[in-house]
Parts: C-alpha cells; structure tokens; sequence
C-alpha cells in the first residue's frame, strides 16, 4: 500500500472506533468500503489489496486492473492520471498524427483526467509534450547558429 494513503487513513482510526450511533456507523462502513474496494475497468469490485502499487518513474500509481484483465493490458500502452494516480486511458499501442509512438507497456502521465477535473477536455500526456518542447528547443538552437553550448544558450530561451 502507498506510504502516503497509509499515512492519511491513520488520523481517522480513533474517530472509527469512537463512532457509536448506528446512522453515522453506516456512512462511516460505506467510506471504509470504499477505501477498500476498487473497480477494474472491465466493472468488477477488486479488494484494492489485489491492485498493485507501483513506481511508475514519475508517481507511485495504482493499477486498477483485476488479474483477469492483466494479460490484456499488459499489451497495451498506459496512460496514469498523476493527480488520481490510476489508468485513465489503456491504448492499443499507435503512432498519432504527429508521429508520437504509444507503445506497449508504457507508461504515459497526465497532470488531471475528466475523472479528477471535470474540465479536462483532451488527454495529451506529458511525454508528448516534453517531446513536442525538446524538439521545439533543438529546432531554435540550430536556427540560432549560436556556438554556446546548448546548456548555456537555453538560459537566453524563450518559448
Ligand atoms: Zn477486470
Ligand atoms: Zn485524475
């Protein structure tokens, strides 16, 4: 379990245990039901101790994948909501339209998914940005005929 999540269930433990009355009881099962279950994509209820807590180079993440349907995903391309830290997104792997490879079993990120932030409109995840950033850079650098190094010339960048 994430060392965070942990971190922020334990303040709540003697308010559970103090909770006497039967109405409060019953809202405070559901929340613990809640925190204890999850859904697969495919709509089933997982215990989330069967979801597999793991470093995905940029968040510890949640996968919300019941055993069944892990083959299946494991060939797809992943896309991680950084804020929910679960899948927003699996896709067959793909080149888009600007030739940005989605390949299988990777890990793509985004800052917020419709999920978290109802006004996300579009799922553009970072590594294509960075990418789609780095090339823009490396573009104005050779245009620039700057002899600096590029280390030192991209403090004079602007974009
Ligand atoms: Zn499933
Ligand atoms: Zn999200």
């Amino acid at each position: 379990m994430d060392q965070e999540f942990v971190k922020s269930i334990i303040p709540l433990i003697p308010i559970l245990r103090e909770a006497g009355e039967p109405a409060r009881l019953k809202r405070e099962e559901e929340a613990a039901h809640a925190l204890t279950v999850g859904k697969c994509v495919c709509g089933y209820d997982v215990p989330l101790t069967n979801f597999k807590p793991y470093w995905t180079g940029r968040v510890n993440a949640l996968d919300n994948v019941c055993k069944g349907c892990v083959p299946q995903f494991l060939k797809m391309a992943k896309i991680i909501c950084k804020n929910c830290k679960l899948p927003v997104l699996h896709v067959s792997p793909h080149s888009d339209n600007a030739g940005f490879k989605f390949e299988a079993g990777k890990v793509y990120h985004v800052n917020a998914c419709p999920t978290c932030s109802p006004e996300t409109l579009s799922v553009v995840p970072d590594e294509k940005l960075e990418k789609e950033y780095a090339a823009k850079v490396v573009k104005s650098y050779r245009q620039s005929g700057s002899n600096a190094p590029i280390s030192e010339w991209l403090k004079t960048f602007q974009c």
